[in-house]
């Protein structure tokens, strides 16, 4: 028995749970029973693997950074979930989920969304589907992201807007978890990351598992072992790192490195990393860390990267960085955009902002000439290009 997996109850050591309103447990306890089973269905996986490889694209490959690698004195390889369509690791998720929804009878889909990569991730599954899709999101997120907002439109989503409290992603969270209360009999809530009551975190982490699947096979190819020394990934609610770990979890000799933001600082008032700022707390249903007040108010977290700018972690990296498996480092916005651009330079690749925290990690670590590191390159820099302009003024 491994306790880095989820229990029954969805507890990973003190972390995860299932803490929801009297008003959700029939739709909580639905998904509870059948997600499992309905995922190890032989017509499930047919059309879930048939669609990862036609729509978007997998297996995502795994390259080998040779500049990266001399620069950093290590075997530097890169899995290139930017190369997915819609551009990150996201669509992995929300196909599985939309599959699932499908097979319990769903007929409405709703979301969350904060910069609008999980609202558009949405939105082109619910495309291709044909099913109804309503995506929340803060008034100040849509203010800042119009272009998702545009794409969601464009792909026939609503999005209602989130008027309450600081209009932000809480804020989008709490009208879905609303939404569902009230609409429980056609309605599935497709949650973006390994957050939220059990079994989200578990069933997310698993349908994002295809990352660790495809890098143990594809470095079987280039190095003839399935294992590498390290792998790094950035942690927002954790769910691309969720899977580049899951099927290494049980290995110990693979290093597991989590990287959060740091924003201007973990010590400035504005950043979002949890792990170091964090206390045990309850959001979106889950026992978990959190950035909080001393009378548990939720602190609205910062990073100059939309998709790390979240107050929690999802709880199995709660557990994670608590029992030590996982070492958590982070970067400052600084950091990750010098990052950025070092990996533009050195291979041709413009990152997600996200992706450049995990890639900024590099330089705070010392590695072994034979070492073997996998960075998951979760996202691509197009959505970034704003931010990349006027941080270095091109
Ligand atoms: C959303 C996003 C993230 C952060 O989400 P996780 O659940 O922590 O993976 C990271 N990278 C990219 C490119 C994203 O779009």
């Amino acid at each position: 028995m491994n306790t880095y997996y989820a229990d029954k109850k969805g507890y990973y050591g003190a972390y995860g749970g299932a803490f929801i309103p009297e008003m959700l447990y029939p739709n909580v306890e639905e998904l509870k029973k059948n997600y499992i089973s309905i995922m190890q269905e032989v017509s499930f996986q047919k059309e879930f693997q048939q669609l990862l490889k036609d729509y978007v694209g997998r297996p995502s490959p795994l390259f080998y950074a040779q500049r990266l690698s001399e620069k950093y004195q290590a075997k530097i390889y890169l899995k290139r979930e930017d190369l997915n369509h819609t551009g990150a690791h996201k669509i992995n998720n929300t196909i599985g989920q939309i599959l699932l929804a499908k097979r319990l009878g769903k007929s409405r889909i709703i979301a969350e969304t904060g910069a609008g990569q999980h609202g558009v991730a949405t939105a082109t599954v619910c495309a291709l589907m044909g099913m109804e899709c309503v995506v929340f999101m803060g008034e100040v997120d849509i203010a800042r992201q119009a272009p998702n907002v545009a794409r969601m439109k464009m792909l026939g989503a609503e999005v209602i807007p989130a008027t309450s409290g600081s209009k932000t992603l809480k804020d989008a969270t709490n009208e879905a978890i609303r939404d569902w209360i009230n609409n429980p009999e056609d309605t599935f809530y497709i949650i973006g990351s390994v957050v939220g009551p059990h079994p989200y975190p578990d069933m997310v982490a698993r349908f994002q598992s295809v990352i660790s699947q495809e890098i143990r096979f594809q470095l079987k190819e280039h190095e003839n072992t399935s294992k590498p020394d390290y792998i790094i990934a950035c942690v927002g609610g954790g769910s691309n790192a969720a899977g580049a770990f899951f099927h290494y979890l049980d290995n110990k000799e693979v290093k597991l490195i989590a990287v959060e933001a740091a924003g201007k600082g973990i010590d400035s008032g504005e950043s979002a990393a949890t792990s170091q700022l964090g206390k045990d707390g309850i959001i979106h249903g889950s026992r978990t860390l959190l950035m909080q007040t001393d009378d548990g108010q939720i602190t609205e977290p910062y990073s100059i990267s939309a998709g790390l700018d979240y107050p929690g972690v999802g709880p199995q990296h709660a557990h994670l960085f608590k029992s030590g498996r996982a070492r958590f480092l982070s970067a400052t916005d600084d950091e990750a955009m010098q990052a950025g651009l070092e990996l533009c330079q050195l291979e041709g690749i413009i990152p997600a902002i996200e992706s450049a925290h995990a890639l900024a990690a590099l330089e705070k670590m010392t590695f072994k000439k034979e070492d073997i590191v996998v960075v998951n390159l979760s996202g691509r820099g197009d959505k970034d290009l704003n931010t990349y302009i006027n941080y270095f003024n091109f």
